[in-house]
């Protein structure tokens, strides 16, 4: 192994973990209805980024705004055509928005 090959093994695991760090989020509030756990925060909707899944589903069903979900721990980008949606158990579920919606916004 030559040595910038080696420096980089030894450095590889403080990189990996500061780059968690930084994503790592602690449990927030939803900064709308200051109820619920935020899950979502959107990076457009400024200055006011973090939603629950009931108050994004209220802002975000007609807009594509660029999105992101911490349901897993850590942040992870969101197509805007998906919504995050709290189950009868209290687990997190994926779901698609009806393209119904888009094929609407298309023809008008
Ligand atoms: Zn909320
Ligand atoms: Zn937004």
């Amino acid at each position: 192994m030559d040595q910038s090959k080696k420096k980089w093994a030894a450095l590889r695991p403080e990189i990996v973990e500061s780059l968690l760090t930084a994503e790592y989020t602690e449990i927030q509030q939803c900064q709308h209805c200051r109820l619920k756990r935020s899950i979502i925060r959107c990076k457009d909707c400024i200055p006011k980024q973090l939603y629950c899944a009931d108050c994004d589903i209220l802002a975000h069903e007609r807009k594509l705004h660029n999105r992101e979900t911490n349901v897993k721990g850590f942040f992870q980008p969101l197509s805007p055509t998906t919504l995050v949606k709290v189950d009868i158990e209290g687990q997190f579920q994926f779901e698609e928005k009806s393209m119904l919606f888009f094929s609407r916004i298309i023809k008008s």
